[in-house]
């Protein structure tokens, strides 16, 4: 997957609509101190599916809205828009992604991908899928150098089975073990019935 393009509407500092080409390669965000540098690097994680304000540097999720100055009102609702190409596993045809995640106050997040209203789950998964999301070790923060290397061995296994793209299969084999128990109820159930009509 190569992410190239961001366009961001009233999520954090960005309270007017702004538009970033990612060009290929790796890309470097300068700027003065309080520019906006590390909110960049967190729209991508938000609309990639991050679900812990804290790691926004928020208290609640709803801080990714602008919040507004002495001169300009807050906003009601804060979109990113994140475009990108991917190959499906197997395929070598490139496609157009567009996910786009949008918070508005008191209603939560809402995601669409391609156009079509998502879960949370389904963007979290494609990313992983195409090796990448919301903690990958592509995204480097500030910190995040030290964090690597103070990470203990299950956390460093972790960023390697994202950087790998297995990590979307720990939750397909979590809903599936959920399902296989709640089928085993189902049989529990029907056969106690069954019993029942002898
Ligand atoms: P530094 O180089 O010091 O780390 P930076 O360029 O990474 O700074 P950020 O941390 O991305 O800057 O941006 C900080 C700015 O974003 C602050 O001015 C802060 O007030 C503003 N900001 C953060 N959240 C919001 C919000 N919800 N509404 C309005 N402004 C916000």
């Amino acid at each position: 997957m190569r992410i190239h393009r961001l366009k961001l509407s009233g999520f954090k500092s960005f309270v007017e609509p702004a538009e970033l080409r990612i060009e290929p390669g790796l890309t470097g965000i300068v700027g003065p101190n309080g520019c906006g540098k590390s909110n960049l690097l967190e729209a991508i994680r938000w609309v990639m599916g991050e679900s812990s304000p804290k790691s926004m540097r928020g208290g609640g999720m709803e801080d990714v809205i602008f919040a507004g100055t002495a001169h300009r009102p807050p906003r009601a609702f804060a979109e990113v828009v994140l475009k990108a190409d991917t190959v499906a596993r197997g395929d070598t045809t490139r496609e157009e992604l567009e996910v786009v995640r949008r918070i508005e106050r008191g209603a939560g997040s809402a995601y669409r991908i391609n156009g079509r209203d998502v879960r949370a789950k389904d963007v979290a998964l494609i990313f992983a899928d195409a090796a990448t999301g919301a903690h990958s070790p592509a995204l480097v923060s500030q910190g995040r150098i030290a964090a690597v290397i103070a990470a203990k061995p299950a956390e460093r296994r972790a960023m390697l089975e994202e950087a790998a793209g297995i990590a979307g299969l720990h939750v397909r084999r979590k809903d599936a073990e959920q399902r296989l128990r709640a089928t085993e109820a189902n049989l529990a159930r029907l056969d106690d019935i069954m019993a029942g009509l002898d």
